[in-house]
């Protein structure tokens, strides 16, 4: 039975660039979607069966000075504003693999941030500089059993001990957990811990620290780790911001995280949108009720990108975004799984196919509205931000 691929119908192209990008970002755009294409894409099916994808692609990312696109020259990066960052997660989105995505972007997009925000002159030499080359990769551990949403709750313990601090307990859910040589991790630094009791290490890999696989729905590609900490000696100097302030370090980096989530589910709508409006259009004909269908999805993808560019916007300018950023997670993870769904159901037996790469995209979206926090917690902020 012959079938056609997503990714291998070309694209609507956006003739004229809407604030806040600009006919650079824009070229940009159509040079990565290329390199993605050529160079990400063809090794999707192998790397998501493998549940792995090859480390290598850190440093093809960083040979194009695109690891370190939005961080500072002075440690390797391009120091480009955060709208390339966000033309990159759009982008990234569209190599057929969400896993390979949240892989990439959880180096990126949430390890190393807090180390180039908080990190001392120091700490970014020893691992931002190895990081944006791709030499170094870092997983962000914050998640534990039994303390997801609720991170005060967190129960992994760093005591006090000559010259830094012995770590002990476990994490789950970890990005990057297996492969990564570094973990930026919550740790409760008073016995209550808490708002006021939580801060951050970074622990390398290496005595007392075990990482194992995790097998999900979705997101083949990336390894899900859970981390073990068993008397881990951590340095004085390994600790990232202030001591017992690690909830200042955790809100400002979901900011970041959260519309990172919504620019990938943007960037994975479109795809699918587009390719199955090609594929209906080749069709004799084109019942009322598909059309209708296809308009919803329109609409709806159209909101995603109003309000994610919005935050975006915002967030770029470097004003307060709490609320657009819950908002805009929220509705584009499940905008996003809602529109795999009905673009399956429309393409019928093609849809369903392993080839055709929408069931793949169909079990990826279905981590979205859990992963950066739950829809449930985002409209726990939205309440708060309310007044309520
Ligand atoms: C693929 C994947 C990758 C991840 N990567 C990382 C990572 O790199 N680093 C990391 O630290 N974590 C990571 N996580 C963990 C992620 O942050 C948590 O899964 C998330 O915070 C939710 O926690 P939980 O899964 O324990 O669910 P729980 O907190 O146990 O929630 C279960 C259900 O209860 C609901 N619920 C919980 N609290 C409330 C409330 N107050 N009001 C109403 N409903 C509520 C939730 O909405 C949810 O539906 C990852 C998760 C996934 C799925």
């Amino acid at each position: 039975m012959g079938f056609v691929a997503i990714g291998t119908i070309p694209e609507t192209r956006y003739p004229a660039p809407l604030p806040p990008f600009t006919n650079e970002h824009e070229a940009f755009r159509m040079e990565l979607r290329e390199w993605v294409r050529a160079e990400l894409r063809p090794h999707v099916v192998a790397w998501e069966r493998d549940e792995w994808f090859d480390g290598a692609v850190f440093g093809w990312l960083a040979e194009k000075g695109w690891l370190g696109l939005s961080y500072p020259t002075e440690y390797g990066g391009a120091g480009k504003d955060r709208v390339w960052g966000a033309v990159m997660s759009e982008e990234l989105a569209r190599c057929g693999s969400g896993g390979l995505a949240a892989g990439i972007g959880a180096h990126i997009g949430i390890a190393l941030p807090p180390i180039a925000t908080f990190g001392t002159e120091a700490q970014k030499q020893r691992w931002l500089v190895p990081g944006l080359r791709g030499e170094k990769i870092a997983a962000l551990a914050i998640t534990e059993p039994g303390a997801g949403s609720d991170v005060a709750s967190i129960r992994t313990r760093a005591e006090r001990v000559d010259g830094g601090w012995r770590v002990n307990g476990a994490k789950t859910f970890i990005t990057n957990g297996v492969r990564a040589d570094l973990y930026v991790t919550a740790v409760r630094t008073t016995p209550e811990g808490g708002h006021h009791g939580t801060s951050f290490l970074v622990i390398e890999k290496g005595e007392g620290v075990t990482a194992s696989p995790l097998h999900k729905l979705g997101w083949h590609a990336s390894d899900t780790g859970e981390i073990a900490f068993a008397d881990v000696f951590v340095p004085e100097d390994h600790l990232l911001g202030e001591e017992n302030r690690g909830f200042h370090l955790i809100m400002a980096n979901f900011q970041g995280e959260r519309l990172g989530m919504a620019l990938v589910a943007l960037g994975e709508m479109r795809e699918t949108f587009e390719f199955t409006v090609a594929r209906l259009a080749e069709r004799e004909k084109v019942s009322q009720s598909v059309r209708h269908h296809v308009a919803e999805m329109a609409l709806s993808l159209e909101t995603v990108a109003a309000l994610t560019y919005a935050t975006l916007r915002r967030h770029a300018a470097g004003q307060e975004a709490v609320r657009e950023v819950s908002m805009a997670k929220l509705l584009s993870q499940r905008a996003n799984l809602e529109l795999q769904e009905q673009c399956m159901y429309l393409l019928g037996v093609e849809g369903v196919l392993a080839e055709t790469g929408i069931e793949r995209k169909l079990r990826d979206s279905r981590l979205g509205p859990i992963g950066g926090g739950t829809d449930e917690i985002m409209k726990e902020i939205l309440g708060k931000t309310l007044g309520l």
